[in-house]
């Protein structure tokens, strides 16, 4: 966003936000220029008035046994050529942007870690969740050539769909990728539709709004490197669409 001024004097009483935190300018000092100094106040934070958390799904990650009884880690989706797979990727994106930006805004969170399957997830998030709590899982798309976002929630669920419109409109402010639309998840009509609707389950079995982020398409590069370009302001945006969804 640009702001003119005529005068250095307007500046004053404007308020700008820095590291999740809003300041507010209250004097002008020495002007050169190329410079211009600014006293500013940290502004009282924004009160986060909610009873619910964020719990939080790193997509994958959890150990699964092949038929003929190996057990082996699911990292989900690979890029080819830099081998980031889809858990690793989330799994930073989570821990080192997404959590402290919460912190930052007041937002309770809290991550669950999957052990083994989505039915023992579902398990850990509900007896996790309060009745105002949301779930956000965090994936990535897979495909060969495609490329762009989308945001997925249960197809009954209105605060599913206010919420993951919410985060798509950010996820693809930020990443500028093509904005491949909010989708629905729900029952398969028969066994070749349970490709389309995979992981439909959690949508279902979740007892409070659960949607889950496909940010970009980690098969493909030019998507990856967006991604990890805007780590950072993607995190942003997601808090941004959460405080958006709790004013109601
Ligand atoms: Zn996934």
């Amino acid at each position: 966003m640009e702001h003119r001024y005529k005068d250095p004097k307007e500046l004053i009483g404007v308020e700008f936000e820095e590291l999740g935190n809003t300041y507010k300018i209250t004097g002008i000092g020495e002007i050169t220029e190329e410079f211009m100094t600014l006293f500013t106040e940290k502004v009282k934070e924004e009160i986060i008035n909610w009873n619910g958390k964020v719990l939080i799904d790193v997509g994958h990650g959890g150990t699964k046994t092949t038929s003929s009884g190996k057990k082996y880690r699911d990292y989900g989706a690979v890029n080819e050529k830099s081998k980031v797979d889809e858990f690793t990727w989330n799994h930073d994106f989570v821990m080192r942007y997404l959590i402290p930006e919460l912190n930052a805004s007041g937002i309770a969170n809290k991550v669950v870690l999957r052990s083994t399957n989505i039915t023992k997830l579902v398990t850990d998030l509900n007896k996790e969740a309060g009745k105002d709590d949301i779930i956000l899982s965090f994936h990535l798309n897979s495909d060969i050539k495609a490329s762009g976002t989308e945001t997925l929630y249960w197809h009954t669920s209105e605060k599913g769909k206010k919420l993951a419109g919410l985060i798509q409109k950010g996820l693809v402010g930020v990443l500028g990728l093509p904005d491949r639309g909010i989708k629905i998840r729900r029952k398969p009509l028969d066994n070749a539709d349970s490709l389309n609707q995979r992981g439909w389950t959690m949508f279902k079995d979740t007892k409070v709004p659960f949607v889950m982020l496909e940010s970009f398409f980690i098969t493909n590069d030019e998507d990856l490197k967006r991604g990890n370009e805007k780590k950072a302001e993607l995190a942003k945006a997601v808090v941004s669409a959460i405080k958006e969804y709790i004013k109601g």
